[in-house]
């Protein structure tokens, strides 16, 4: 019960969360003579990652908008896995009522 305390603090902790995953990828313009056509990329170019419609979409991040992208994407897997423990830690609850529930069932005629 102090576990799940804990997760729900966490749950409750009110970030704000950007869905998906982010990809990172090297960024090659190809123009001619430009370094990245020599192995030196350009600054790496980061994605968000989103299932629609069941493939993945990909949306091109602004450079600006790295920091908060990471910072917003990483507090949602930890909501999402949060979530996940909260969700397994009632299963384990659950579990244990129905022990002591059991455990504690007299009979009748009372002896
Ligand atoms: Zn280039």
């Amino acid at each position: 019960m102090a576990e799940r305390r804990g997760v729900e603090r966490e749950l409750l902790g009110h970030r704000r969360l950007l869905r998906g995953s982010l990809l990172e990828r090297p960024r090659f313009c190809g123009k001619a003579g430009c370094k990245c056509t020599r192995g030196q990329p350009h600054p790496v170019g980061l994605y968000l990652s989103r299932p629609v419609e069941g493939t993945a979409r990909h949306l091109f991040i602004k450079a600006a908008d790295h920091g908060r992208a990471r910072r917003e994407a990483s507090a949602y897997k930890g909501f999402r896995r949060a979530l996940r423990r909260w969700r397994a830690i009632g299963k384990e609850l659950n579990q244990l009522w129905e022990a002591l529930g059991e455990a504690q069932e007299g009979s009748y005629p009372f002896g």
